[in-house]
């Protein structure tokens, strides 16, 4: 499935490609003279001068309003305070609900900072939310450690079982949480599957019982999925990871339905959890027009390196949807596909190492990951993803250490579990830095 052009944007006219976009997006913007700079500037004050009590009251009066009966007068925006909306992150915003083919868009100070925000919108005392039972290690800790605090129950199911997730379901439940593919295991869930679900429950309900569903999208970027055009009414992403790029700025962005964004605005000037727009900035210039071609070469050697880890003896199994041994393969191609339509698997791998016991397997895969970052050129033992740089970690003992222990095989994290986040290097050089640990380790 194609991704829905951005026909909103005048120079464009709905007649160039997502990618061109991502690269002329908004960065061209009649509300502000940036049209004789090839990039916008770094928009950097955190208050704006008013003209008048009148003009500064406008601007309040406009705040948040866009979708409901407050008629906007002024062409340009108002800015009033950088908390409230400022240039570089307006512009980003354009781009990325562009990239996702969302109505709109919301940054956060970070991915946490996004899924907090759209969670905070969805739910209050007493909602229900029903997640994928692995989830990323703080967005696990988010809803077990603080969200019972505030009365918000959180069920955990299996979303690649949609009965499983259907029984969940009671006339509080406000919210369907996942991700696709799943940090770090590399499940996938079926969007449309869900989409039918979360139509179904809402069939009875009136307006504001209504339940959405959230996918965290963080691992596959907008380049290999989006998953609002197979039914998901809100995406989330860290843009610390493949949409930075770089690994230079921490930030995060929801994207939804238009009705949305005043609520998003609310709540992030309310909470405060903003980005800076100096990390917007580079998201705006670097990171997002150059997404396309960064995902496109990553998956290529992505491809190349799980087929060499699949040879490997030491390995129990690798997870890649790229792999014919994929054991959702099917869906993966159905569900995975850039903005022209080809399938497009990601550069994210999960592998588990052999072991005669859990124990075994564990100390494997540490003596593995400890040779790696003593030995390896072009491979680095860190947390984070969708870096230039190649990023290896062991998720049981770091990302989703927030999943007690007794807990994680049942939710499918390994002890012998590695994920392994693929950069711009060759092939070649990350299959040798691979190759000599698993050889030095076995
Ligand atoms: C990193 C990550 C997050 C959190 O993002 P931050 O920018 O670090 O707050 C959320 N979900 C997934 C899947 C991630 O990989």
């Amino acid at each position: 499935m194609k991704a829905k052009p951005c026909t909103d944007k005048k120079a464009d006219k709905g007649r160039h490609s997502v990618e061109a976009q991502l690269i002329y997006g908004q960065m061209e913007d009649p509300l502000w003279d940036y049209s004789h700079h090839l990039l916008p500037p770094i928009s950097s004050s955190a208050t704006f001068r008013l003209d008048s009590a009148q003009r500064g009251a406008q601007g309040f009066t406009e705040f948040a309003h866009r979708s409901d009966e407050v008629e906007v007068q002024s062409k340009a925006p108002i800015y009033i305070y950088d908390r409230l909306g400022e240039p570089n992150k307006d512009m980003l915003e354009g781009n990325l609900a562009c990239a996702e083919g969302g109505d709109i868009a919301v940054t956060f100070g970070s991915g946490m900072a996004a899924i907090s925000g759209v969670l905070g919108i969805l739910t209050g005392t007493g909602s229900e939310i029903v997640a994928h039972k692995v989830l990323y290690g703080c967005t696990y800790s988010l809803l077990t450690n603080w969200y019972p605090r505030l009365k918000i129950n959180v069920k955990f199911v299996d979303f690649s079982n949609p009965a499983e997730v259907a029984a969940a379901i009671t006339r509080n439940t406000r919210a369907l949480y996942m991700e696709s593919p799943v940090n770090p295991t590399m499940r996938l869930v079926d969007f449309r599957a869900i989409a039918r679900i979360a139509e179904e429950a809402n069939r009875a309900r009136s307006a504001d019982e209504r339940l959405y569903t959230v996918v965290d999208s963080t691992f596959a970027s907008p380049f290999c999925q989006r998953p609002i055009s197979m039914g998901m009414d809100f995406v989330v992403h860290s843009l610390t990871k493949a949409i930075g790029g770089f690994g230079t700025e921490v930030g995060g962005v929801v994207i939804g339905p238009q009705w949305s964004y005043d609520r998003l605005m609310l709540y992030r000037k309310d909470f405060g959890g903003i980005l800076s727009a100096k990390s917007a900035w580079p998201v705006l210039v670097i990171g997002l027009p150059s997404l396309a071609v960064r995902m496109r070469q990553m998956q290529a050697t992505a491809q190349l390196v799980a087929e060499f880890l699949e040879q490997r003896p030491e390995l129990e199994r690798v997870m890649y949807p790229g792999l014919p041994s994929f054991p959702q393969a099917e869906l993966a191609r159905r569900q995975m596909v850039d903005f022209d339509g080809n399938f497009a698997p990601g550069a994210m791998i999960y592998f588990v190492m052999k072991g005669a016991s859990a124990h075994d397997a564990l100390k494997r895969a540490e003596r593995f990951i400890n040779h790696i970052a003593q030995e390896a050129y072009c491979i680095t033992l860190a947390v984070s993803l969708g870096n230039i740089r190649t990023l290896i970690e062991h998720p049981g003992s770091m990302t989703h250490s927030a999943i007690p222990a007794d807990q994680q095989l049942e939710r499918g994290v390994d002890p012998g579990g590695v994920r392994l986040a693929v950069g711009l290097e060759k092939p070649d050089d990350i299959i040798k830095d691979l190759a000599q640990s698993l050889d030095a380790t076995r």
